[in-house]
């Protein structure tokens, strides 16, 4: 039987960095649809400042997806819908831990329903082993000397060493 692959999806986010979390669900993702595009938001407006650039929130994550060959990143400064739309995406597709994200993606689709109809957001529940990780909480740890190994790739266990060592 032929695989069951359709069209391009886009899995948005920040990024900051790329967590197994994400990877997790890059990688889920791209064995249901035929291209993934990993959407970087780069927010130059945004208060809370992220710790890398949106290039180098890009490189890792192709790094981290080097492997997958329907799986690229690009980063995004406009509407994530309109962002969408260039691409041709039917979907977006966003990761789910707990309840805590549900109601903030219930908001976000809502909002993006309304400005978009044709595009489906889709979801995919965190794995049971990621389901606390978010980068936020990667970056407190390694600020502090903690243990991240099992949280990110070691490329990027490296880098957050080095930015945070400044
Ligand atoms: P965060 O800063 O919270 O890690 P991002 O804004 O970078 O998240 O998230 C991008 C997408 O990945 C979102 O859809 C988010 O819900 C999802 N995500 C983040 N971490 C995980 C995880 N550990 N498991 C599943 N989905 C996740």
């Amino acid at each position: 039987m032929a695989e069951q692959r359709d069209g391009t999806v886009v899995c948005p986010g920040s990024y900051d960095p790329v967590t197994n979390g994400h990877i997790d669900i890059i990688t889920r993702t791209s064995a249901v649809f035929e291209r993934v595009v990993v959407g970087i938001v780069n927010n130059p407006m945004r208060k809370d400042k992220t710790l890398f650039t949106a290039e180098e929130r890009r490189d890792l994550i192709e790094e981290a997806t080097a492997e997958l060959g329907n799986v690229e990143a690009r980063i995004f400064s406009n509407l994530l819908v309109e962002f969408a739309r260039e691409l041709g995406a039917k979907s977006i597709v966003k990761g789910l831990r707990a309840i805590s994200d549900f109601e903030y993606e219930l908001e976000m689709h809502q909002l993006n329903r309304r400005e978009a109809p044709e595009i489906e957001s889709v979801y995919v529940m965190a794995s049971s082993q990621y389901s606390f990780l978010r980068s936020s909480g990667v970056k407190e740890l390694a600020t502090f000397g903690g243990n991240i190994d099992d949280l990110v790739p070691p490329y990027v266990a490296a880098r957050l060493k080095e930015e945070l060592g400044r």
